[in-house]
């Protein structure tokens, strides 16, 4: 008699088509049972059985005895949850800030890969998921289709730190300290994670915290006061007098600024004292914020919030405070002295506001410089470009163009609300622009010149579909109750959403977000259509330039005729860059400088391996910005040199803003020998300590879609991997001598 070995083995023997999903299928959208869509995995016929491979001998003696077991198709399903468990999945690194190899990232990849398997079979309308499979189109975040999340949001923390709020567990009251307001922000930005499948961000924090460093400086000048002798309430006094002095006091707590130069010249040791101790405390807040940011997970899988901070043209004295607290914090490093991870910051430029000598937060925009030099952070956005000045209301900072950190940017929207927090983006697909190039360019040889006519009426085709999908997956947002995304709705993170109740759909409310549509590849679409791309060719350029001008305006159309904000976004790439090539590459061949490397380039980039100086690369980026009012990021590669040029970093990134890139970041390598702390760049030697590469651990810090990430050769996917290894670097001194950077110190 023969044991039966394991469930996992009798479950291999179903068939694909065998397994039924229960019958708990919403009918409030359509789907195409008939769709015959098939899970993309690597090929393996047979799966050994690792508990057998892994023990001795009992159980696989016991299949010695019996008759060969059977080859039996192994439902794509099964093999998955294989693949996962045993740890051989691709997906472990798809998100390089997810640990793949956990427990909890494992079983949140189960769930996820479920999730997309699910959608793909009962819910994608049939011509859509004809799109994803022909490799034309790629829905992001997939397995969140199926629940109806949406992606992302600027959080109102001035209204919520004002207001209190529930974590869904317990109240806060409103802080009486920046301590305890920063913590509280920590708290939101996780709470608020749990709703949502991508970021949270703030997108003005120096305003929204500035009180609470007024708040602390009262307390701390309440002590001064008291303790330092410059306050007197004596016994000799009357009770009457005693009470009028302590009711003066309070009124003198309750007016106190610490602008106020009367109370430095009438209380000079309390004032004195006071500031002192607020600052310490600023900063002690703001070092809390970051560890607590890169230390606390949220969602199944060990990830930990993708958070984004925007700051920089609060010009009072306790949003400045805020600002230096939180760059000094960075530069100074997590525990061990290591470059935060998270949050994201980006600092806001604007004119007037810290850009000159003599501005008023000048000396913030060079401290920025500075942490950005050492840390990668702070990024740069640009509130003079005329793309995000179209909706700013002086005074209101709730209408300054702020940015996620992976460059989501949500301003517009037609139903009024052109401000930025209490809304998000909803969702997003992305075009692969390189397939059509190549079925419509000179590089297949059945073209002698490049077949624009057919290639914008694919194009057309493509955004349709993109639009389809993306109207689809609104309309399973829009069905799902407030309570599924609880803390944004109840708290009104999302504006409105307290108004609901837990069963009520969210419905109209979602209308305010946006939909967008962005696109990869358009380095290689160019070299595939007309043989050159548009880093190499001032014609290509320009028909770049039109080709995306040209999807902004279908964009536009589509908000006009379906009355929700459509957008065109310059698509941050992280599992897609590799995906979309591979599958181009299986169909089409290797094509030179199109398909024969192992990653598309990003949205609108001059490719990362093509040599070409970093003032060159902005003005040719530069003008794509203008049309991607979805979110779009420029880089320049720096060498590990970049962290000593303060210089050079300055006017480089003055000279993207007076070329109107909206949103702007330097990369430069840092790598840290975690034998000695050092860091900077390190070849197979630590140039401090002398360690060898090969005996102890040198973590090499780079950057990924707008995000950092830990170590690139552990976390990156290989696609990832091969486009840092090909990434030019343009050096510290060749900067500084590059004419263009010359001409606008
Ligand atoms: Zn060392």
């Amino acid at each position: 008699m023969t044991i039966q070995p394991f469930e996992l083995q009798t479950n291999t023997t179903s068939k694909p088509k065998s397994i039924q999903v229960d019958g708990s299928r919403s009918d409030h959208h359509t789907y195409d049972d008939s769709y015959p869509f098939s899970y993309h995995l690597p090929h393996r016929h047979t799966q050994p059985d690792p508990i057998a491979a892994r023990s001795n001998t009992s159980v696989a003696d016991e299949y010695e005895l019996t008759d060969p077991p059977v080859e039996q198709p192994i439902h794509p399903l099964v093999e998955l949850g294989q693949h996962i468990i045993y740890g051989e999945h691709e997906s472990a690194r798809e998100n390089a800030n997810l640990n793949g190899d956990s427990f909890s990232g494992k079983m949140s990849r189960l769930g996820s890969e479920y999730s997309k398997w699910y959608t793909e079979q009962h819910m994608l309308p049939a011509p859509i998921a004809e799109a994803v499979r022909a490799n034309r189109l790629y829905i992001h975040d997939l397995d969140h289709y199926a629940l109806g999340t949406t992606n992302c949001i600027f959080i109102p923390f001035e209204r919520l730190l004002c207001q209190g709020f529930s974590s869904g567990n317990g109240s806060l009251r409103t802080p009486n300290s920046i301590m305890t307001a920063m913590a509280q922000v920590a708290i939101i930005f996780q709470c608020q994670q749990n709703s949502q499948f991508g970021g949270v961000a703030a997108n003005k924090l120096d305003y929204d915290l500035a009180p609470y460093v007024t708040r602390s400086f009262r307390k701390h000048l309440r002590k001064g006061l008291h303790y330092l002798g410059e306050w007197h309430r004596t016994a000799a006094q009357s009770p009457e007098l005693q009470q009028a002095t302590a009711d003066a006091l309070e009124r003198l707590l309750a007016g106190a600024e610490m602008s106020d130069a009367r109370l430095a010249k009438q209380y000079p040791l309390a004032y004195g004292y006071a500031l002192e101790e607020t600052r310490s405390e600023t900063f002690q807040a703001a070092e809390s914020l970051i560890h607590n940011l890169n230390t606390m997970s949220s969602r199944g899988g060990g990830q930990i919030p993708f958070t984004s901070i925007n700051y920089g043209t609060c010009t009072s004295l306790e949003g400045r405070l805020v600002v230096e607290s939180l760059l000094a914090a960075t530069v100074r490093g997590l525990g061990h002295g290591e470059t935060p991870i998270f949050p994201i910051q980006i600092f806001k430029c604007k004119r007037g506001i810290n850009q000159q000598p003599g501005d008023p937060n000048y000396d913030l925009f060079l401290k920025a410089i500075d942490c950005s030099s050492k840390r990668l952070y702070p990024n740069f956005a640009n509130l003079d470009a005329p793309l995000n000045l179209e909706h700013v209301v002086p005074g209101d900072p709730d209408t300054e163009f702020a940015t996620m950190g992976c460059r989501t940017r949500v301003i517009a929207d037609r139903f009024g609300r052109n401000h930025l927090s209490g809304k998000g983006n909803l969702s997003f697909n992305t075009i692969n622009l390189v397939k059509l190039g190549i079925d419509y360019g000179v590089h297949q040889g059945l073209n002698a010149e490049a077949d624009e006519h057919g290639f914008r009426q694919a194009l057309d085709q493509c955004m349709e579909l993109a639009a389809q999908a993306l109207l689809h997956r609104y309309r399973i947002q829009a069905a799902q109750p407030a309570k599924a995304s609880d803390f944004m709705m109840r708290e009104g993170i999302w504006e409105g959403g307290e108004q609901l109740a837990p069963d009520e759909p969210v419905g109209e409310l979602l209308k305010h977000g946006t939909l967008s549509i962005g696109f990869i590849g358009l380095a290689e679409c160019m070299k595939a259509l007309y043989g050159k791309h548009h880093g190499e060719d001032s014609h290509v350029h320009e028909r770049a330039l039109e080709l995306i001008a040209y999807m902004r305006q279908a964009c536009d159309a589509l908000s006009e005729r379906h009355r929700l904000n459509f957008s065109l976004m310059a698509t941050p790439a992280e599992g897609l860059s590799g995906k979309f090539v591979r599958l181009d590459r299986q169909h089409y061949g290797s094509i030179d400088g199109v398909t024969d490397r192992e990653y598309y380039t990003n949205s609108f980039h001059v490719p990362v391996y093509y040599e070409i100086s970093a003032a060159r690369k902005i003005q040719l980026e530069a003008p794509f910005h203008h049309y991607c009012n979805a979110g779009a990021i420029s880089y320049i590669e720096l060498d590990g040199n970049a962290r000593h040029n303060a210089p050079a970093m300055i006017r480089i990134v003055q000279y993207a803003l007076e070329q109107n890139i909206s949103y702007f970041s330097i990369n430069h390598p840092i790598d840290r020998c975690t034998a000695c702390g050092h860091e900077g760049m390190i070849g197979s030697h630590c140039p401090a300590c002398g360690s060898s590469e090969t005996d102890v651990h040198i973590a090499r810090l780079r950057r990924v879609t707008g995000y950092l990430t830990g170590d690139y050769q552990t976390r990156f996917n290989p696609a990832k991997q091969a486009e840092v290894r090909d990434r030019l670097k343009h050096h510290g001194e060749t900067v500084t001598q590059d004419e263009h950077l010359r001409l606008h110190p």
